[in-house]
């Protein structure tokens, strides 16, 4: 019997209902039975990780360029304040990458692996006509590209469908003015990202699967590293946030993290910066008594460009797989990965996940196999979380820098 609408509905609305780490946790688990289960075998199962990365790809560059155009189009800026928050957006932005780069360089987690360079997560050999492999290639690699001399009808059919049903959603949406337009455009790419973490559970327990079947678990044991250096690296970020507000302003470390708990709190637990904003603003007016316009500038403002914790993680996981694979990055290349990993966190927009989105782009900028951030999926529920945390934080400092060595004693929103 085929199951209803209604049914299915009802399934996947179960499905989502079940906290996201705990959907990837099962994947990951069960993954691994396979993958001890069926050895080399389970190499076809890294397939579902493999479309997650190339729908992830193809949607990295419009997410950066409209979430950059909205951002830019919504802010006001003014005057010196601006220049203000730009120096010290990227000041800090450049200190958590270094960060990143130091404690990765430091630590090394990619190279506690103890056995040869792993393959990468492969599918299949090329050989006979596979039709899995034919569908997969006709998923578009980048959104434009259907459309350019060597596109495929296919390619331009898959995005007809995709945005088609994400625009539903948004169809009875008033197009007014410019801004609208991009809300609508963010707004159906954001639809269609969530439709991918959907599959993300899937994609985890294949891509586990086809890891240990190849390399057993040392992998997972570098991976392990890396998650521990990424997390003293978010803390030494934190450890420099706090020194700049006991240097640079009034207020006092202890007593802010105290005050702004409830905004870090929210920020861990939805992995969404933009969905804390409102809240972030608020304990900075009501509880630490910053004045109106640098919780402004620096929570709903900066929040839209100061992303310092998804910086510093970007640039710690591209040189992490290097390690991992035994390559070495210049110092040529360790500054483009600095480069990217702004532009990358710029561009991610405050919600869950989107950090392994823009990741792409500094793979890319490297020569950095992009199979790998697939890896990455297994731990990035977790480290999403704190780094998310970190984004806030790094608002909250920035507003405190903003507002200054005086407190302002009259103005408590
Ligand atoms: N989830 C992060 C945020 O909302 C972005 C990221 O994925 O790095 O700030």
């Amino acid at each position: 019997m085929q199951p209803t609408d209604d049914q299915s509905a009802g399934l996947l609305a179960r499905w989502r209902a079940i906290p996201l780490y705990l959907r990837i946790l099962a994947g990951a688990t069960l993954g691994l039975v396979a993958g001890v289960l069926l050895g080399a075998e389970a190499a076809p199962l890294a397939m579902p990780a493999k479309l997650v990365l190339r729908v992830l790809g193809a949607l990295a560059p419009p997410l950066i360029l409209l979430a950059i155009m909205q951002a830019l189009m919504r802010a006001h800026l003014g005057g010196q304040q601006a220049w203000r928050l730009v120096t010290l957006l990227l000041t800090n932005t450049l200190v958590a990458i270094g960060v990143g780069l130091f404690v990765a360089n430091l630590v090394q987690p990619g190279a506690l692996t103890t056995t040869d360079p792993p393959s990468p997560p492969a599918t299949k050999a090329s050989g006979a006509v596979d039709p899995l492999a034919q569908l997969f290639d006709a998923i578009p690699k980048s959104i434009a590209g259907p459309f350019s001399d060597e596109g495929t009808v296919m390619g331009v059919i898959f995005i007809a469908v995709a945005f088609g049903v994400a625009l539903r959603g948004v169809r009875h949406h008033e197009v007014r003015t410019v801004e609208d337009l991009v809300h609508v455009a963010l707004t159906s790419l954001i639809t269609i990202l969530h439709w991918i973490i959907d599959v993300v559970p899937l994609a985890v327990f294949g891509i586990v699967a086809s890891i240990v079947g190849a390399n057993g678990f040392h992998d997972f044991v570098a991976l392990g590293g890396f998650m521990l250096a990424v997390l003293v690296g978010l803390l030494l970020q934190t450890c420099y946030y706090m020194m700049r507000v006991r240097l640079q302003t009034w207020v006092r470390p202890l007593g802010l993290i105290k005050d702004v708990r409830d905004a870090l709190v929210m920020a861990f637990s939805t992995g969404s910066s933009t969905v804390t904003m409102p809240l972030t603003y608020e304990v900075l007016r009501k509880n630490v008594g910053l004045r109106e316009q640098s919780a402004s500038m620096g929570a709903l403002v900066g929040s839209n460009f100061n992303n310092d914790g998804t910086a510093l993680y970007e640039a710690m996981s591209a040189l992490f797989v290097a390690q991992l694979l035994g390559m070495h990055l210049t110092l040529g290349q360790q500054f483009t990965v600095v480069l990217t990993s702004v532009i990358a966190s710029v561009g991610a927009a405050g919600i869950p996940e989107a950090g392994l989105v823009t990741m792409t782009m500094v793979f890319k900028a490297v020569a950095l196999p992009t199979d790998y951030i697939a890896m990455l999926l297994t731990v990035d529920w977790l480290l999403d979380r704190c780094r998310t945390a970190i984004n806030v934080m790094g608002d909250v400092t920035v507003s405190c820098l903003l507002d200054g060595k005086t407190r302002d004693l009259g103005d408590r929103g």
